[in-house]
């Protein structure tokens, strides 16, 4: 780097190989850098693939994990930042979960809405030894844009594959449904979801599965997808939702608005329009910001921290991880312990009356700063 060029442009540098002169090129990229321990950009002509690999935090005797997105960015710059904030929160996420492993995460450039099934594999397939050249320090499983035939194939390729024992996806559902039981009972005084009303937006394998649970339990729900096959999908199967426009969910007047789709679902515009009492979802980085969380407090809407209550996925493959056979018992008992520390966050927040997603960012700053 010359001395007189800013960090970012030696990025920029470092990417493309080319210099970038005064112009600044990946600013709001670089403010997302946290000192992550490894930023790696990935690439194969042959297959197609090109993405990041982000390692946040991590130790010398242990891996880092995160699951992989594969997903339409429209830059490179804006995929790294994806994975440079999908990385760091996952820090968070498994310091709050009692796991000794630090944050990472896997970003995919998916180059078409109509990837053949040979491509996508030929993609899936180069990715995997990507992360056989880390060797073991990165350890990875589904995310948006990943399916569990899609992991299947992986770990036919590298055995740092996980969620392969078992669907992840039922476990971070469990969790956050368990999670939004402590929001009414901390709201409402009473725990049921029989007779609230929930907004959910998007319909994957995450929001899909609360559906599930939620409908069940005789909740009024409202829905969004930007797949309109996959909501009209639903709608056969569950006739008493109501679709609505994605635009227009999260203004939905309900009890609680569960974000399932991708990130930034609460940012400065979305803040202003919310209509609701709680905000519990299973996507990850839903604020835009930090300031989004003092927002919502401000406005008494209860937020539940995102990656406490969605991190059910995340002990379950690590449970894969360390004990290499699968026991339901044993991941459900784990997973008990994500309402309980939701319920002490929540408690704190009251008492201090502080958002909640401060508190939890403290708390676990405080316990992977001494990684
Ligand atoms: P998925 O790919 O199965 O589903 C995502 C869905 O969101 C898709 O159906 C997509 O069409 C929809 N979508 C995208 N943009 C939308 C928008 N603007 N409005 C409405 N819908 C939109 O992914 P998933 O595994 O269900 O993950 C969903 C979220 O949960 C992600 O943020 C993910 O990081 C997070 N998460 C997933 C897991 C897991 O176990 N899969 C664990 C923890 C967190």
């Amino acid at each position: 780097m010359d001395q007189n060029s800013r960090p970012w442009e030696f990025h920029r540098q470092g990417l493309n190989g080319q210099k970038t002169g005064t112009q600044v090129l990946l600013p709001k990229t670089f403010q997302e850098f946290d000192s992550h321990k490894l930023v790696t950009y990935i690439y194969d002509k042959e297959s197609g693939l090109e993405g990041f690999i982000v390692i946040h935090r991590g130790s010398y005797a242990l891996p880092s994990f995160g699951a992989t997105r594969f997903w339409y960015y429209n830059s490179q710059e804006e995929a790294l930042e994806d994975a440079l904030r999908l990385s760091r929160m996952m820090s968070y996420k498994a310091a709050l979960a009692g796991l000794q492993y630090g944050g990472a995460k896997g970003v995919i450039l998916n180059p078409s809405n109509f990837l053949t099934a040979e491509k996508r594999e030929r993609i899936l397939t180069s990715y995997a030894k990507q992360v056989n050249y880390l060797n073991g320090r990165f350890i990875t499983g589904s995310d948006v844009g990943i399916s569990q035939e899609d992991v299947q194939k992986m770990k036919e390729v590298s055995p740092f594959i996980v969620g392969v024992q078992c669907d992840p996806t039922k476990f971070t559902a469990i969790g956050l449904f368990e999670s939004i039981k402590v929001c009414l009972a901390h709201t409402f005084g009473d725990d049921s979801a029989k007779g609230r009303s929930f907004a959910i937006q998007g319909l994957g394998k995450i929001g899909g599965e609360l559906l599930k649970m939620l409908y069940e339990q005789g909740a009024t729900i409202f829905v969004s997808d930007i797949d309109e096959q996959l909501t009209r999908g639903f709608k056969e199967k569950f006739p008493n939702i109501q679709i609505v426009p994605s635009a227009e969910i999260h203004k939905v007047p309900v009890d609680c608005f569960c974000p399932c789709a991708l990130s930034n679902a609460i940012n400065t515009r979305t803040a202003e329009e919310f209509d609701c009492k709680i905000i519990a979802g299973g996507a990850n980085n839903q604020l835009a910001n930090r300031e989004m969380g003092e927002m919502l407090h401000k406005n008494s809407i209860l937020y539940a921290p995102d990656y406490v209550i969605n991190a059910g996925g995340l002990i379950s493959v690590v449970d894969e991880y360390e004990q290499k056979n699968h026991d339901e018992q044993r991941v459900l008992k784990r997973i008990d312990t994500i309402p309980q520390m939701l319920e002490k966050i929540l408690v704190e927040a009251k008492n201090l009356n502080q958002p909640p997603s401060e508190i939890a960012d403290k708390m676990a700053e405080k316990v992977f700063n001494g990684y």
